[in-house]
């Protein structure tokens, strides 16, 4: 059997830029202006890419992305059309390679769920002093409002390290939101990395009265994220990033570590890596490396769906324990 590859992508959201709402700075390191938005045409490139590769993973929709109204609605400053064009391109394009899920509601300030305000903490801050009671409508409402656009989640991610602290708590929330929201008693979620680690695999992080709930972890470093804060786009920086990850001739790098020590790679990266402060260059980096897994590790890997590795835990729990942090 071949080892599953994975593409964690975190933070998309419909045009707004997560990452500007929240980077808590209003340029890039080089000193450009951070972008607010993204238009779809560079979502456009990102599926071009992911198709042309077979690329499969995880995909974030931030549903109340940058606390700037939500995917229903409608968010300030994006039109109805713009917004209605990128939710039907990532239905039809990216769904179902792509396992779509919600990253909370906003990934900036919490929300209070019972007058619709913004609280003045980050989500991150908020979730470290919740228990499974308050988490689960929170979870929930991030899981309907995914589903009332027409997705159908069965799984969440974490912004930041979103509930870290109150783990139990959070894990208890993610797979009772799941269940009232979707009918689903099995549930994924991405909390935690495993890098660096030997045999990096996900886990069954929860599994009782009749529901399962599996921990997928990124195995590898978002190297794409460089990408925003230099405005190189020639052919030689986007290879030797690549390059971290995989050499051109596929027998070094990040990647071959994880594979080699008998993991899963699954890798990670940024809606803003892959945007580059509206440059794009994460886009070809992402296409490099894909071509050079898809070419020289195709008799080893074979890429799959969060979902997909979901139900290849849930065929055999016992060889998917948890690991010790
Ligand atoms: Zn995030």
């Amino acid at each position: 059997m071949k080892t599953p590859v994975s593409l964690i992508i975190d933070d998309p959201a419909p045009i707004i830029s997560v990452y500007h709402e929240h980077a808590g700075k209003d340029a890039t390191e080089d000193g450009r202006p951070l972008v607010a938005t993204y238009p779809n045409e560079l979502l456009f490139r990102f599926c071009d890419v992911a198709e042309k590769h077979g690329l499969r993973g995880k995909f974030s929709v931030v549903p109340m992305a940058g606390n700037k109204g939500d995917l229903i609605r409608g968010f300030q400053g994006v039109s109805r059309a713009d917004l209605n064009e990128w939710i039907a391109c990532v239905q039809t394009r990216l769904t179902p390679a792509f396992s779509v899920c919600p990253e909370m509601l906003t990934h900036h300030l919490a929300v209070d769920l019972s007058t619709g305000r913004d609280l003045p903490l980050n989500e991150k801050d908020w979730a470290s002093t919740q228990t499974r009671e308050t988490l689960t409508p929170y979870i929930a409402k991030a899981l309907s409002l995914l589903t009332e656009a027409g997705f159908s989640p069965v799984g969440v991610t974490s912004p930041w390290d979103f509930g870290i602290e109150v783990e139990e708590e959070y894990q208890e929330a993610i797979s009772a939101a799941v269940e009232q929201v979707t009918g689903s008693r099995v549930a994924w979620f991405f909390l935690r990395t495993l890098r660096e680690r030997p045999n990096a695999k996900p886990w069954v992080a929860l599994d009782r009265n009749g529901r399962t709930l599996v921990s997928i972890p990124a195995t590898l470093r978002d190297r794409f994220w460089e990408s925003i804060d230099t405005p190189r786009t020639d052919e030689e920086y986007v290879r030797s990033v690549a390059d971290r990850l995989i050499s051109e001739d596929g027998t070094r790098g990040e990647i071959l570590d994880v594979l080699n020590t008998g993991g899963y790679p699954i890798l990670i990266t940024h809606w803003q890596s892959l945007m580059s402060n509206g440059l794009g260059t994460g886009i070809r980096m992402l296409d490099t490396v894909a071509e050079r897994i898809n070419r020289t590790l195709s008799d080893r890997v074979e890429w799959k769906s969060f979902e997909e590795i979901l139900n290849m835990v849930l065929a055999n729990k016992a060889a998917y324990p948890k690991p010790v942090f």
